[in-house]
């Protein structure tokens, strides 16, 4: 129930022109946050409001998942920590690495809200997530998604709409990126918000062919099927008997030829008998 009122709310939003109201927000960012989107490797972030972060609801049970959380937090919104001075240049670092991390944590969040997504529709709509390789889905724009929601375990990938694959993002920065930031439910929770998104077509689907023909299913199929492994097995030891012969002793390379016929000999001898006999 809680589901259907927020697709309402969604669907209202947009249909109330609400994409200027998720861009038009630069004044109420925070300016670490715009220099942090504007990285590169960074650009599938989108920037979160302040007010958003301000909201301690939002930010709830973060402050375990984060060291620093304060400093961190101050650094974000640009706020003065009134004990900043006295840490270390080291822990300083170890600040800025914290901060990263939660904004991560936070912008998870935030691209789940309505404006958060709209911010997010917006880059989809730019193409700014790249696009399909595969070549039959026609340079169809991806969304980021993470494979995993707990953070530093696997890294963003795309998730194409036409095929419904997830690919390696195309540049090594943004590969970079943990897939937490973005999890695993956003790109299709915005399918489901913005229908008129959604691929019209399903994707083409590539037909191989030898000389023109198209194949039967089981021309490619792995070889499980027991007459494949025996074919296969056959293969293998003729190729093997044949490549451990020396050029010297043909003898070798064709007795066992002879022994399988000989293998073969007595039963079709005995069939026969018995259909004669
Ligand atoms: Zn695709």
């Amino acid at each position: 129930m809680s589901n259907a009122g927020f697709e309402v709310d969604l669907v209202s939003d947009t249909d109330s022109g609400s994409s200027e109201e998720a861009t038009g927000s630069e004044d109420e960012v925070a300016a670490w946050i715009g220099w942090f989107c504007s990285l590169k490797g960074n650009e599938f972030f989108c920037e979160v409001d302040e007010e958003f972060i301000q909201d301690d609801f939002n930010l709830s049970g973060l402050s375990s998942q984060v060291s620093y959380y304060d400093y961190a937090l101050d650094l974000i919104l640009d706020a003065d920590s009134p004990s900043t001075e006295i840490l270390t240049d080291e822990q300083h670092e170890l600040v800025e690495s914290a901060a990263e991390t939660l904004y991560g944590l936070i912008h998870v969040r935030y691209i789940l809200t309505s404006r958060g997504m709209g911010a997010m529709y917006e880059k989809y709509k730019a193409c700014e997530f790249g696009r399909c390789p595969r070549m039959l889905c026609n340079g169809q724009p991806c969304l980021p998604v993470g494979t995993c929601d707990v953070p530093r375990q696997s890294t963003v990938k795309i998730f194409c709409p036409k095929c419904q694959e997830t690919y390696y993002p195309r540049s090594k920065y943004q590969g970079n990126v943990d897939g937490a930031f973005f999890g695993t439910t956003f790109p299709h929770l915005l399918l489901m918000s913005y229908p008129g998104m959604r691929p019209q077509q399903p994707p083409d689907r590539y037909v191989p062919r030898v000389f023109g023909f198209k194949l039967n299913a089981a021309a490619l199929a792995p070889p499980n099927d027991s007459r494949d492994a025996q074919r296969n097995d056959a293969t293998a030891s003729r190729q093997g008997v044949a490549g451990n012969a020396a050029p010297a002793n043909h003898t070798e390379r064709t007795r066992p030829q002879a022994k399988r016929k000989d293998d073969a000999g007595p039963s079709q001898a005995r069939s026969s008998q018995r259909l004669h006999g």
